[in-house]
């Protein structure tokens, strides 16, 4: 079974280049982000402010609600209790939310342990920030990426434009940096990296070149 954990900030391509390994490799994809995403819109539609209070309601919410996040390739699908929700967990303000639940360690608790089953059910390319130190640490591959943060912020702000959301590069930049801060900083399972991952800064790499590395470092683990 190979389960490959892909980790790193916002912006370094993480989720085309994930989508992109398990089609290679033939195995499930599951981008564990859109589940912190999930909840956090949970938050938002309890009228929750920011910063977030209510740390048990959020904790409660999440263990009483189904998240499921479905399909691979450009099909990446996430249900709240059966409803639709893709598009919705991807407007900017649920990225805020999305980082201020996960700092919550009961949500952490339940979705680590969902992602932890789904991974070992069949195996699979897991991408998010603790895959490989907490989800699955005895993953087959663990891949950290990185790029410099002008890069990432242009990635994000393009993708925002081509989805007919456009935002100031300044403010998209400003964001993601904020983010990333909370993220690296939460005492829980903080975004981080050891010496059991392998680093690889996409920069300059374009996301066909990254997959390329990856896969050959994933088959070289397994037979070597
Ligand atoms: O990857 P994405 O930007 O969709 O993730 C949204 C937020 O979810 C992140 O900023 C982070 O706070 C949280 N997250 C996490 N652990 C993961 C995946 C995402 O804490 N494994």
């Amino acid at each position: 079974m190979i389960v490959v954990a892909i980790d790193g900030p916002s912006g370094v391509g993480k989720s085309t280049v994930g989508r992109a390994l398990a089609a290679s490799l033939g195995v499930p994809y599951l981008d564990t982000g859109a589940m912190y995403r999930a909840v956090g819109l949970l938050a938002r539609r309890k009228g929750l402010p920011l910063p977030l209070t209510g740390a048990d309601e959020v904790g409660e919410l999440a263990e009483r609600t189904e998240i499921l996040v479905t399909g691979s390739g450009g099909d990446v699908k996430t249900f709240l209790d059966g409803e639709d929700v893709s598009a919705e967990i991807r407007e900017p303000e649920i990225s805020r939310y999305a980082s201020a639940v996960a700092a919550i360690p009961r949500v952490r608790r339940r979705l680590a342990a969902r992602q932890r089953e789904m991974a070992l059910a069949g195996g699979g390319v897991l991408e998010g920030r603790d895959i490989g130190t907490r989800v699955v640490p005895e993953a087959t591959a663990k891949f950290f990426l990185t790029a410099r943060p002008e890069v990432r912020a242009r990635r994000r702000y393009e993708e925002l434009v081509r989805k007919g959301t456009p935002q100031e590069l300044a403010s998209v930049r400003a964001e993601m940096e904020a983010r990333d801060a909370a993220d690296s900083s939460r005492a829980d399972s903080p975004l981080s990296c050891d010496d059991t991952y392998v680093v690889v800064d996409t920069s300059d790499l374009d996301a066909e070149r990254v997959v390329e590395r990856l896969l050959q470092a994933v088959l070289g683990s397994r037979t070597g």
